[in-house]
């Protein structure tokens, strides 16, 4: 724009130097200021098209990529699950008591230094270096139930489906859902929903290293695309990752594809199908965790935040995605809160339905780790993921309120929310 309004003063300019009354120099610079916002303002609300067209289309023109609205700044959604992560390691790094049993049990597969402090702020920033530095920076990060900051699941199940099944149908369903069986899920879905939105249609994907996601999302109904453990994409920019897919070691069988391959994928889907909302489901912490190996488990949590890292590090790269996208970070439930039960999570263990979450995003203030939060639960994700992308999702059953402490733009609502004592029976909107 700052091209084009230079040109035309300056082609004005040569013009007018012929006239008897050339302007000076100073007055065609800031005639080229002013000309310059104009278009600048131009672009942004061409003829305050909001009051002039019907309000159905504007709102899909704001919902699609060509209205650059600015109360509307996240374009594009990356949702990241990291299965079975503990809100303990997240906010305090290696635990000192499992790390010794650990260590009892023979020789670690790591160096004490990378991984253990006496400052949990320290520990925690060697487990997750990109979440402590960058998210905690740019960022809001819930659930150190420490510091009064308090996620949990709803489901009564608290292991994975059900987990998986109320962040993305926006309730819990422990009717249906009880195992971890591959069976078609019959709830609605929060990315379904939004790829069926014309603005959105083709363009929602998931990309998952458990083999029960095209399950969990029901993908044979549509609305969209799911890859998930040793399935390759037929295309030819993949070429490369599904010969990867036959010669890669596979720890836990066919049911498990390494974290590491699941996010080459989801990058180079990122890179040749520019999806506006893209799921990344890593699981490699769950599966060392219910071997009992502490180590291990840890070592998969810091790679998992080098793979966010790599993530957000192509979103800042690419022209598309810059300064659009919001990044959402969570777990589909928690783990036993005692040495004897840190590796296990089901009904009865206690700590099971305690999470977390971390957001990042043009529209999410940068208040760091978030204390003295009120409640949240992780069926408010869905109807959360819903308004960033400025839509409302419509379940098939009461679905969850959004998360409004999220949203630069309803903080004043905070302190409304805060007052409120009955929050939690106000949880579900009525349909
Ligand atoms: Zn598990």
């Amino acid at each position: 724009m700052l091209l084009f309004s230079s040109t035309v003063c300056l082609f004005a300019q040569n013009k007018m130097t012929h006239s008897p009354h050339p302007l000076p120099i100073s007055q065609w610079v800031s005639f080229a200021a002013k000309l310059n916002r104009f278009c600048q303002s131009y672009s942004t609300a061409p003829f305050e098209l909001k009051n002039r067209i019907p309000d159905s289309l504007y709102q899909h023109l704001r919902s699609s990529e060509w209205i650059n609205d600015s109360g509307h700044p996240t374009k594009y959604l990356i949702i990241i699950t990291l299965d079975g992560l503990r809100w303990q390691e997240v906010f305090m790094g290696a635990d000192s008591i499992l790390w010794d049993q650990a260590l009892q049990k023979g020789r670690l597969p790591i160096q004490t230094e990378d991984f253990q402090d006496v400052s949990p702020e320290k520990r925690r920033e060697k487990l997750m270096p990109f979440l402590w530095s960058h998210i905690a920076q740019h960022g809001q990060i819930y659930g150190n139930r420490n510091k009064a900051s308090t996620v949990s699941v709803t489901n009564k199940m608290r292991i994975s489906y059900p987990g998986y099944n109320e962040i993305f149908a926006g309730y819990p369903d422990d009717q249906h859902i009880k195992l971890n069986f591959k069976i078609p899920n019959p709830n609605s879905n929060v990315l379904r929903f939004i790829g069926q939105n014309r603005s959105f249609r083709g363009r929602v994907a998931s990309f998952a290293s458990w083999d029960v996601f095209p399950s969990i999302f029901n993908a044979k109904m549509g609305g969209l695309y799911v890859n998930a453990a040793f399935q390759p994409v037929q295309n030819n920019h993949f070429s490369h990752l599904n010969r990867q897919l036959e010669s890669v070691s596979k720890p836990w069988g066919k049911h498990l594809r390494p974290d590491s391959l699941t996010t080459a994928y989801a990058l180079q889907y990122l890179r040749h199908h520019a999806p506006r909302v893209l799921h990344i489901g890593l699981g490699e912490t769950d599966e060392y965790a219910h071997e009992k190996k502490y180590a291990e488990y840890l070592l998969a949590a810091q790679a998992n935040d080098r793979m966010i890292g790599r993530i957000w590090q192509f979103v800042q790269s690419s022209p598309r995605y810059r300064n659009k996208t919001t990044l959402f970070i969570t777990t589909d439930h928690g783990r036993g809160n005692s040495p004897a039960t840190w590796h296990k999570h089901h009904g009865w263990v206690d700590g099971a339905e305690e999470i977390w979450f971390a957001v990042m995003g043009p529209q999410t203030a940068p208040l760091g780790e978030v204390e003295n939060s009120v409640p949240y639960y992780q069926c408010q994700f869905a109807q959360t993921f819903a308004a960033f992308l400025g839509l409302e999702y419509q379940g098939n059953k009461a679905v969850a309120e959004k998360i409004s402490e999220l949203f630069i733009k309803e903080s004043p609502l905070l302190e409304q929310q805060k007052n409120n004592k009955n929050i939690d029976n106000q949880l579900f909107t009525k349909k």
